[in-house]
């Protein structure tokens, strides 16, 4: 099989990762749909084919699980020998919440979206190391992981290489209290993975000595935030990297689903339009840019 364009999703068994498949999917894109959990990962694409969507396949994917990112590169390379779209979409809250809690708390969007969701700080029930860990490996460390295991096969792409990062307005730059790391994952000429490394280390030490305020890190889901805002840094590491590509990062809204407790006021359906305009980016599109759903934004 040569499909003119091949993409995966990961994390995409649910939510906007799923939605992102399906449209993709209803674009004449063939979509290897790709979850952690075997079980979950078929029934969705189930649910794609009896809508009428015979061009989505599904793959076994564990960001987290090198064995299980090689696997899925090895399948590509073997079954179509090239990739034309990668969406990074599989995410980690970083945090466990009383989710009745929560609903007797009353999220308000207004608040959420100024990233003043206090409420859900009260809700917070565990942010241990281990979960910020978790965050971080999924949504930083998974993330390269996929993408570098998935760069040769994207570059051999004959219609132009896109890589989409499902990133979170908790993610921008002005949310980052320390001006000096603020700085430092601003300055794209001088970035690179090693420095972002150095940063997430710092971040969890920090976190270990109950340090997160005075090392000025963002306070609310601290973890979630300062893995996006190092996934965005990351978009512009590679952009400028592979200058053939469109590679970009994308708030997709504030979006009713697991992730957020479905608190949120977007249907998926709103949500995977952001990520669905970038991966179908033209030729000489934008690149090493942060979109707010399908808008232009600040990082
Ligand atoms: P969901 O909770 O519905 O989906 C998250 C997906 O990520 C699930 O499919 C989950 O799989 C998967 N996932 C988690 N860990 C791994 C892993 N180790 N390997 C593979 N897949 C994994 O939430 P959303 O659809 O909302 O989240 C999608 C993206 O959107 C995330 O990156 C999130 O941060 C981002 N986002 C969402 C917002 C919103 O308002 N909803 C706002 C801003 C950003 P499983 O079912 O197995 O747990």
């Amino acid at each position: 099989p040569n499909p003119d364009r091949l993409a995966v999703v990961t994390g995409a068994n649910k939510g906007i990762g799923l939605e992102t498949a399906r449209q993709l999917a209803s674009h004449g894109v063939t979509v290897i749909l790709t979850a952690r959990d075997e079980k979950r990962g078929t029934d969705a694409v189930e649910s794609l084919h009896q809508v009428g969507f015979s061009n989505v396949v599904f793959h076994q994917l564990d960001v987290r699980d090198p064995a299980s990112v090689a696997s899925l590169a090895h399948f590509i390379q073997n079954q179509f020998g090239k990739l034309d779209i990668l969406v990074n979409n599989a995410g980690a809250s970083g945090v466990v919440v009383d989710v009745e809690g929560l609903k007797a708390l009353n999220i308000d969007p207004e608040s959420w979206l100024s990233g003043k969701a206090t409420n859900i700080v009260q809700a917070v029930i565990r942010q241990d190391n281990e979960d910020a860990i978790t965050c971080l490996d999924t949504n930083y460390y998974g993330v390269k992981r996929v993408t570098e295991a998935l760069l040769p096969v994207l570059m051999r792409s004959t219609s132009g290489a896109r890589i989409v990062n499902v990133s979170s307005l908790r993610s921008e730059l002005k949310r980052m209290p320390n001006e000096s790391i603020r700085n430092q994952l601003n300055d794209i000429d001088n970035l690179n993975e090693e420095k972002i490394e150095k940063l997430l280390d710092g971040f969890l030490e920090d976190l270990k000595n109950g340090t997160l305020e005075a090392g000025g890190w963002p306070m609310m889901l601290p973890s979630y935030s300062v893995s996006k805002t190092v996934l965005n840094a990351y978009t512009r590491v590679l952009a400028k990297r592979y200058p053939d590509m469109c590679i970009n990062c994308v708030h997709p809204g504030y979006v009713k689903t697991d992730i957020n407790w479905n608190t949120g006021v977007l249907a998926t359906e709103e949500g995977a339009k952001g990520p669905v305009m970038l991966a179908l980016l033209p030729n000489g599109g934008p690149s090493g840019c942060y979109f707010d759903q399908t808008t232009m934004a600040e990082y």
